[in-house]
């Protein structure tokens, strides 16, 4: 047993249920239901699935598995709240002050919505706490502002078809009706958030199905809905396999809108489930972001970009920068500093607050990482820090930094989603453009440079939703974030987000009548 895995291996055993608040216990020790019309129900088929902390392998909690029955009970009481309630009748400032006050009450339990989510998913408590739930936080609030701001537009009309008559035009934006969100497991919370606030702010209802690795943030959310005071039925959660429950809402016909992120594979799943009735589509899928330090960088903080950039999270973040393209005059450097990062990084449970790399969400995911490094390691790539997975109770793997690759390669083509990133030197802003779009997803990339006239003749070049510029990983809930190509269709965030749950309505008047 190496240093590492012993290292990790005592801090697993350290990590006892001691350690979690009074609150979260309490949450954690009755089994959770479904949240459907403000009630909290157990699945019609009274089963249930075990919820583990990916930091021991241990059962955490026990969560009611949902599933199509279920969904029809969900999707019905979307349907009722969006039709004929409180809901649909309320004045968008109203709407504005129940999205404030479920903001506050995110704020008052930050600290064991965070605990209990790096519990859940093995992040970092401290990242869950100022990224995760701080960010969610802020994606409430800013959502919160637009009801009182959708606004509808007066049409200059010069149409002639019908002589003598005189028309006036309008457009208005109405909600589109139910969505339906399906979610990942690497930022649980933020998902639900991402998903929810703009469809509540358009004035729309939502089922809500979390993924079945890391259900339990979201439905602690279901909670401060409900002691928010939100009307019954607008905000339902069923927790459940992505198969079932899941394959259920993306097909059902009483919903409106599907919004999903999660793997491009299941995403087109959703897409062809979603035809049946013609639903809205918004997908945020897979990515291999391209990190590219140019020749004039700022070398030492191109070498910590490039590192945060794929090792935050342990690498489950889809705008990850898993592929680094470096100027060669600076490749040795920095590969030898990202290198030094990696093999320095404290390995150990998220809620050690002196982690810096947790382990991944499921024992599923580490044997796909491995399978990728192991594929990489026998297609030739020599790995200049990490290559293994710890023998430790956890699901953790080694950061790990590829050189020699070649664009053949799975390591460079595929999606790997752990703490895997491959690098290559390239000798000038074309070549690097070209391999950089060398990819079938098209979700985000990084420039780092000093020089701004190749940052926007680079960054123009680049098929990519996001261009960060000296930073990677940076979101804001006013940026539109999404993807070019197979990365996804439409966008999170944003007015963007906002106006993908509303309909335009076009109402023509004749005057002359
Ligand atoms: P990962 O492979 O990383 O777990 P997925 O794309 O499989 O990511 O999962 C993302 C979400 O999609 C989860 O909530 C999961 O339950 C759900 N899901 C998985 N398969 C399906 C499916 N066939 N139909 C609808 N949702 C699904």
């Amino acid at each position: 047993m190496n240093t590492a895995t012993k290292a990790v291996r005592a801090a697993a055993l350290e990590n006892d249920l001691t350690r979690i608040s009074g609150a979260n216990a309490r949450f954690l020790g009755a089994a959770r239901r479904l949240l459907i019309d403000n009630a909290w129900v157990e699945a019609r088929s009274g089963r249930t699935f075990d919820v583990r902390d990916p930091s021991s392998d241990r059962v955490i909690a026990h969560v009611a598995e949902g599933d199509a029955a279920d969904i029809d009970l969900a999707v019905d009481a979307a349907r009722r709240a969006f039709d004929d309630s409180d809901w649909s009748r309320m004045k968008p400032v109203d709407r504005e002050r129940l999205l404030h006050r479920l903001a506050d009450l995110i704020e008052r339990d930050a600290d064991d919505l965070a605990q209990l989510e790096a519990l859940d998913n093995g992040k970092s408590v401290i990242i869950a706490r100022h990224v995760d739930v701080k960010h969610a936080v802020e994606v409430w609030r800013y959502m919160a502002g637009w009801p009182t701001k959708l606004e509808g537009q007066t049409l200059p009309l010069s149409g002639s078809l019908v002589p003598g008559q005189e028309y006036v035009g309008l457009s208005q934006r109405e909600p589109i009706g139910v969505v339906g969100a399906i979610i990942a497991w690497n930022f649980p919370l933020l998902l639900a958030t991402w998903k929810a606030a703009p469809a509540l702010a358009a004035g729309c209802t939502v089922v809500l199905k979390p993924a079945e690795e890391t259900p339990l943030t979201a439905l602690r959310l279901g909670e401060l809905v409900v002691e928010a005071g939100f009307p019954k039925g607008v905000f339902n959660i069923v927790t459940g396999m992505g198969p079932t429950a899941g394959a259920a809402l993306a097909a059902h016909a009483g919903v409106d809108k599907i919004t999903f992120t999660g793997s491009t594979e299941v995403g087109r799943l959703i897409v062809r489930a979603a035809a049946g009735n013609m639903k809205k589509v918004t997908v945020e899928l897979g990515g291999k972001s391209p990190t590219i330090v140019l020749d004039d960088a700022k070398v030492d903080q191109a070498i910590a970009g490039a590192t945060s950039a794929i090792f935050f999270n342990q690498g489950q973040v889809c705008c990850a920068g898993s592929r680094l393209y470096v100027a060669r005059r600076h490749f040795d450097t920095v590969m030898e500093g990202v290198a030094e990062q990696a093999k320095a990084m404290k390995i150990g449970p998220g809620l050690d607050t002196t982690s810096q790399l947790g382990p991944l969400v499921s024992a599923t995911q580490r044997e796909r990482v491995m399978k990728y490094v192991n594929e990489g390691l026998t297609d030739g790539a020599r790995a200049i820090a990490g290559g293994r997975a710890l023998s430790a109770p956890g699901y953790y793997v080694e950061p790990t930094v590829f050189t020699d690759v070649v664009e053949s390669m799975s390591i460079v083509r595929e999606e790997i989603f752990g703490p895997v990133v491959v690098a290559q030197p390239f000798d000038d802003l074309e070549a690097v453009a070209r391999i950089a779009n060398n990819s079938i997803y098209g979700l985000a990339a990084s420039i780092w440079t000093a020089d701004v006239s190749k940052v926007f003749r680079l960054a123009s070049k680049l098929k990519a939703g996001t261009v960060w510029v000296n930073c990677h990983n940076v979101l804001d809930p006013a940026m539109p974030f999404g993807g070019y190509k197979q990365s996804g269709w439409g966008r999170e965030l944003g007015r963007e987000a906002v106006y993908s749950c509303l309909e335009s309505k076009s109402l023509c008047i004749n005057i002359a009548a």
